[in-house]
């Protein structure tokens, strides 16, 4: 068998980490990564499970060894558990980590399934803890049913990392609150600069929270030390000492992080986007639909690689538009 390179961008970073998209639909309409009335992609545009297989398939043969999967809302794919099944085989078979980022409201049902899949951490996201800031931020009621996903998660022996969009004016208080839930609970928390990607209702600068006036504020009750864990992701993270508990920052806007940059992002219609802060794709379902579909992918992954540029240049003011047009929901964040 020809040995394939492992998939290495011109500014020699290693990529071996998929984040895979299995569709961009979601049962909820979170005010900061989407319009209320958001424009779905046609269902007939999104690749099959088996072509997703596919080309994880072809992504491990090039060395990734860890996928995410992520959406829009993954679980709310039909039949996604299958995709988990499948890819679960793939570990320890060239698979090192198959986990997924959720928001929870499904996950009551597929938690054991998930781990009994292989998969052993989740990222569940969760911006507050109060039903009725949960609707205005969500625009959905369901902050019950993603506390009893997070507990079945928990049940199940998947080991639980919380996100948070860190919302000035919005959570902003509550933030504490939160570390100390998570941290109780036993689950890492992660506060996310909110980023401007894809039109929503509002103006995403009014809700703008630096984390490091987070961090600051944080500072005023916690004591904090920095430590160097690497999740391969790219968050930087601290120990409260106050709760015993990881606290990551990711900060895109203000701590720029793409000099270590691992990653690259899969649609769930096969547009392999190499940054998630530019324009610059691949069509992988072309590839993958054409009559030589192992040459074509691969001289795509190849193309993917010198095109992947050095650093996003995200900022966020009044009035400017998003830095790109998509949605988070499209590529998964
Ligand atoms: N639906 C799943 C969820 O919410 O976890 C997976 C997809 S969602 C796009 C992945 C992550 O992106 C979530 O943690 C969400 O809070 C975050 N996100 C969405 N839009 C964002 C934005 N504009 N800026 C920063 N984070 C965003
Ligand atoms: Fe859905 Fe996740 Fe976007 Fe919220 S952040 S609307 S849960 S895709």
């Amino acid at each position: 068998m020809v040995k394939v390179p492992p998939l290495t961008d011109t500014f020699n970073r290693r990529i071996s980490y998929l984040r895979l998209s299995v569709t961009d639909r979601c049962d909820l309409r979170c005010a900061y990564c989407m319009p209320e009335r958001m424009q779905f992609l046609p269902k007939a545009e999104v690749l099959s499970l088996e072509e997703l297989y596919q080309l994880a398939l072809e992504f491990i043969a090039r060395g990734v060894t860890k996928i995410r999967l992520t959406g829009g809302e993954p679980l709310v794919r039909r039949d996604v558990i299958d995709l988990v099944r499948a890819l679960g085989r793939k570990l320890g078979d060239g698979l090192d980590e198959l986990t997924l980022t959720t928001n929870g409201t499904q996950l009551a049902e597929y938690a054991q399934p998930l781990f009994d899949a292989g998969v052993r951490r989740v990222n569940v996201s969760i911006d507050t803890l109060d039903a009725a800031l949960f609707e205005r931020l969500t625009r959905r009621d369901r902050l019950a049913q993603v506390l009893d996903g997070i507990a079945a998660a928990k049940d199940a022996g998947l080991q639980v990392k919380i996100n948070t969009v860190a919302l000035k004016g919005l959570n902003e208080n509550e933030i504490p609150r939160l570390v100390e839930w998570a941290h109780g609970e036993g689950h890492d928390l992660t506060l996310i600069e909110v980023m401007p990607l894809g039109e929503v209702d509002g103006e995403r600068v009014d809700h703008y929270l630096p984390l490091p006036a987070a961090r600051d504020r944080l500072e005023e009750r916690f004591v904090l030390h920095d430590i160097g864990d690497s999740t391969g992701g790219p968050a930087r993270y601290a120990r409260v000492a106050e709760t015993g508990g990881r606290l990551g920052f990711i900060s895109p806007l203000t701590n720029n992080f793409c000099a270590s940059c691992n990653r690259i992002r899969v649609t769930a219609t096969g547009q392999l986007y190499a940054c998630l802060g530019g324009a610059e794709k691949v069509d992988l379902r072309a590839a993958l639909r054409s009559d030589a579909p192992g040459a074509n992918v691969a001289a795509a992954l190849d193309e993917a690689m010198r095109i992947k540029p050095e650093r996003h240049h995200f900022a966020i003011a009044e009035g400017a538009a998003p830095a790109q047009p998509r949605h988070m929901s499209v590529t998964g964040g």
